[in-house]
């Protein structure tokens, strides 16, 4: 049996960042970017309007004032966002300009339109702006040959919006990983099915996807699979063709129908290490076959989320080449004592909640591993080290937070385990 830290360094040692791959924009969002990205052009691609008003000569309207407004002669039709003004702007012409239009040639600025006001073919002028005013300049944004996105940087929604206005539809990212699940297990039943006498609903399935995609990667549900070495055979190697990370949830334990591990070493997996000494998830395995991880968890609910937070969760990261985001760990007081099974590093649900201005940590009542509201009720983790047996009421204590902290006390069983 090896130590939780033990198996999560050969898990991550063993475990390959995915080749990159040309990825349409709309489905980048949260990727790692794999090459330096460059604009081939400029944005705005031309001089344009920041201004509802009109494009003059700044020079015409230098003598402008509220009281002492200068006239100038209106010429064409008022230009749109869109349109392509023809006119070459002369001395004392105007020309009546949208937000987002091209400047005319000849205009080197705009007068806001609460500052004129028209006259037919004329257009009283009450300001004077200077030279370059309200006019977006071709490439102020973004030059030709900028670089506009780095190598290893995640790609955040204004990434997005940057590429596509550069006409980018695709760039190279290190993709989603694809991640097969397969429950195994004689008494299992999908969620819809009648609950027939000695049969359980197939609960993992559903929260191991979501954790998967939680982390930003794609599940691809199996279903069912008996307790049937040649099922869970012809199950792994379909996933192997089309994923790049299997889960299996089940069949890992001493029991006779234990199938699991026995078939996926028998199929020439690499058996890194089966057993950790935690709870929950004591028999979790882990194997590399055809270069792609396979985590072998214990079919308790509990044990199924807890070995994937603790384990899948970074291992989905570095295939994605992203640093891995450990959650935020506080420090709280235990509101009551608790015991540990010395030997084994304890995983226990937790809700950490704040009462006059200090937090405090409270379990989350039964923590057996088929106790799944316990993890639902949880904001928390705590991990109690090996060599602890006991903590007692007041003690301080560290605790990974997967929700955020309660604002107020909650009462709560408290169970002495
Ligand atoms: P196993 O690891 O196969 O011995 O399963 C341990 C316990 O988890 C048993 O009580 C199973 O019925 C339960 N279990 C196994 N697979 C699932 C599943 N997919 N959903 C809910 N409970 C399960
Ligand atoms: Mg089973």
């Amino acid at each position: 049996m090896i130590t939780p830290e033990k198996a999560l360094q050969i898990i991550l040692d063993s475990i390959l960042v995915l080749k990159p791959e040309d990825v349409h924009i709309s489905e980048i969002l949260g990727l790692v970017v794999a090459k330096d990205v460059f604009s081939e052009e400029n944005i705005p691609p031309f001089d344009n309007s920041a201004m509802d008003g009109f494009a003059v000569r700044s020079k015409d309207t230098k003598e402008a004032s509220p009281k002492d407004p200068v006239t100038l002669i209106l010429r064409g039709e008022a230009v749109a966002a869109g349109d392509t003004p023809e006119i070459k702007l002369k001395k004392q012409i105007a020309m009546e300009i949208m937000t987002g239009a091209p400047v005319p040639q000849g205009a080197d600025t705009v007068i806001p339109v609460e500052f004129c006001k028209k006259l037919g073919d004329r257009v009283i002028i009450y300001t004077h702006y200077p030279a370059n005013m309200n006019i977006r300049k071709a490439g102020e944004d973004i030059r030709r040959d900028d670089k506009v996105l780095e190598k290893n940087k995640i790609v955040y929604p204004a990434d997005i919006g940057v590429l596509a206005s550069l006409g980018m539809d695709k760039i190279s990212v290190f993709p989603k990983p694809n991640v097969a699940i397969l429950c195994t297990g004689d008494e299992l039943v999908d969620i819809k099915e009648p609950l027939t006498p000695g049969k359980i609903r197939n609960s993992n399935l559903y929260s191991l996807s979501a954790q998967v995609e939680e982390v930003g990667a794609l599940p691809l549900e199996y279903g069912i699979i008996k307790d049937d070495p040649e099922e869970i055979k012809e199950k792994i190697t379909d996933a192997l063709e089309k994923v790049d990370l299997i889960i299996t949830s089940g069949g890992v334990s001493m029991g006779e129908y234990d199938y699991v591990k026995k078939t996926i070493t028998e199929m020439g997996a690499d058996l890194k290490f089966w057993k950790i000494a935690q709870r929950p998830g004591l028999p979790m395995a882990f194997w590399i076959l055809d270069d792609k991880p396979i985590f072998g968890l214990p079919g308790n609910p509990v044990s199924v989320m807890v070995c994937f937070e603790n384990y899948i969760r970074p291992s989905i990261f570095k295939m994605m080449n992203k640093k891995f985001q450990p959650r935020q760990i506080i420090k709280a007081k235990m509101a009551h004592p608790i015991k540990n099974k010395r030997g084994r590093v304890h995983f226990v649900r937790v809700i950490v909640y704040r009462e006059r201005d200090e937090l405090w940590v409270k379990t989350t009542g039964d923590q057996g591993s088929g106790i799944l509201k316990s993890m639902a009720k949880a904001n928390g983790i705590l991990t109690i080290p090996y060599e602890k047996s006991f903590i007692e009421r007041g003690e301080y204590v560290e605790v990974k937070m997967l929700k955020p902290i309660l604002k107020t006390p909650i009462p709560i069983r408290i169970e002495d385990f």
